[in-house]
Order: structure tokens, then sequence, then C-alpha cells
């Protein structure tokens, strides 16, 4: 039985690697309406991982969340967008400090793209040496582009202390970043910046403001399932409960 659960696994794994392998280093698929959820790839601890952003195309032009962490794909997002919707980025906003977030904030400013953090963010990123924005919030903040409206929330620390979501309430999208971990994700991951105590309590603020979401998008991996809330709140009360032993 042991061996053949073995031989299932790496079964599995072969045809992860396989099917990564042969993927594009960015994809972009539908979401809903005039929203897209792209994909680039990383390397993190030796193994090539998916990042998730999102843009919206709205009639004032496509506003981009998190850039490319593949650092390649900055230019090639933005001809994309060209090229299939006949739209300009005209805004890009980092959801945290990482740079699976926030590594393309410098170049989109030079492409005349406005940019933005909030401030605790630009902060931690001005401390690490990551990329800045242009354009900084002090508080949670409304945006309306065209015909959508926004709110950034800051929820808390959680991933990190800076981490914000972005909820689309009409739509009743929840872009969560890598605040929410997918249902695929077995762990709550990167912990190097996390709050062992907060990350449970924070995410049920996302709960209580993001009242029955359509659709939650998490950093990494599948976004399909609106599980993925919950599921994460589990392993952040399980955290919490072993950090407090
Ligand atoms: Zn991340």
């Amino acid at each position: 039985m042991y061996l053949r659960l073995t031989s299932i696994l790496s079964f599995f794994s072969l045809t992860s690697l396989f099917a990564q392998s042969n993927s594009s280093p960015l994809s972009i698929q539908h979401l809903t309406g005039d929203f897209y959820i792209y994909t680039t790839y990383n390397y993190y601890q030796g193994d090539r991982i998916p990042a998730n952003g999102m843009y919206v195309l709205t009639q004032q032009g496509a506003i981009i969340i998190d850039s490319p962490w593949d650092t390649t794909q900055f230019q090639p997002l933005l001809d994309s967008i060209r090229i299939r919707h006949g739209q300009k980025a005209v805004m890009c906003i980092a959801t945290h400090f990482h740079e699976d977030r926030s590594g393309g904030l410098e170049y989109y400013r030079q492409q005349g793209i406005k940019t933005y953090t909030t401030q605790l963010t630009d902060q931690l990123s001005q401390k690490r040496g990551m990329k800045r924005a242009e354009f900084l919030l002090t508080k949670d903040t409304i945006f309306t582009i065209g015909q959508y409206s926004f709110e950034v929330f800051h929820p808390g620390h959680g991933h990190t202390p800076d981490n914000i979501v972005i909820w689309f309430e009409n739509q009743k999208i929840l872009y969560g970043g890598c605040l929410i971990k997918s249902t695929e994700d077995t762990t709550l991951g990167n912990l190097g910046d996390a709050s062992v105590t907060d990350y449970a309590t924070t995410l049920q603020r996302v709960q209580t403001k993001c009242k029955n979401p359509a659709y939650i998008i998490p950093g990494h991996n599948a976004w399909t399932s609106t599980k993925s809330l919950a599921h994460s709140l589990r392993m952040a009360e399980k955290l919490r409960r072993k950090g407090k032993k």
C-alpha cells in the first residue's frame, strides 16, 4: 500500500512538472464580465509557483491589481491587455510589499500608469528595498474608475502587516491576494512576515466586511472555489492554537 501510494504521488508530481514546463509564462483567464485573472510564475524554495493577479477593463482603461511576479512579464501583460481588449492600463495597485505583488510598480510608473499602495506598504517596501508606488493611501479608500467601484480594505496583520484586500461589492468579487490561500494549499505558505496571533482575526474581519462573495481570488494557485477564505481561516486558527502553546 505504501509503495502504491508513493507511485501515485510520483505520477502526480511528474504530470504536474510536465504541465508546468509546457505552460506559457503568462496565462490569462476570464473571471466574469470585465474581470480577468492573469498568472505568472516564479521559483520559491526550488518549486515553480504560480502567482495570480487581476485586471479589470473599465471605460477609463484597465486597472491592474498586483504586478506580475515574473519580471519578464511586466510588458507582455500590458501588450496582452492592449491586443486582446484594445485598452491601455491606467492604474496598478499592489496588495502588499512582497515582490510577487509590488515588483512591477516602478516599471508601470515609468509607462505612465498611476501606481498605488498603502502608506504602510510603502514604509515596508522602503525598509526592504522593494519597488514603490507613486501614490500612497493613508486609509481604506473607495475608488470609482469608469463604471466600477471598489474598496481597498486593510483588515489587519495576516500574511504581512500591510496586506490589503480589494472588494468589488457590486460584483461580489473579493481579491484576497496572499492573505487568502487557495483550497489547493495545505499550509498558509510563507509566514516570514505573518502574524501567528492575528492572522485568524484578520481573516474574520474580511468575512464580516465582504459578505457573500461570488468570487474569491487568492494570491497563488487555484481560484475557482469560494471556500478559500473559510479554508484559510481554519488554517489560521490552527496556527494561533499552535503558536499559543
Ligand atoms: Zn504571495
